[in-house]
């Protein structure tokens, strides 16, 4: 088996976390911060439903301020670190072992 670790620079490109939209360079307004995930203004609606009737509003931890692009917001959220990790493996690992392997291959 083989794991691939790869970081990328992916500069100001910006999707959605949730339908994967582009925003790169879009003036729409809105999106709000799900956990890690974030999620555009198309989303919003969905996000905040689902989390009321899940009871998982406690993960939205942020929202756009009112008027900013939401791709200009994300740039911001980054802090200018727009860097992305990929991880492959070429077998049919489940996540909980590609962690253990990972984890075991970081505290070596
Ligand atoms: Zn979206």
């Amino acid at each position: 088996m083989t794991v691939t670790i790869d970081s990328r620079d992916i500069g100001d490109y910006v999707e959605c976390d949730f339908c994967g939209r582009d925003y790169t360079g879009s003036k729409d307004p809105g999106g709000l911060l799900f956990g890690s995930k974030a999620v555009c203004p198309v989303c919003v609606p969905r996000t905040e439903a689902n989390a009321k009737r899940d009871g998982e509003t406690h993960f939205i931890r942020a929202r756009c301020p009112d008027g900013m692009p939401f791709a200009e917001w994300c740039l911001q959220l980054r802090g200018g670190d727009n860097t992305v990790t990929v991880i492959t493996t070429d077998g049919d690992e489940t996540l909980d072992n590609l962690m253990e392997l990972l984890w075991g291959a970081l505290t070596q």
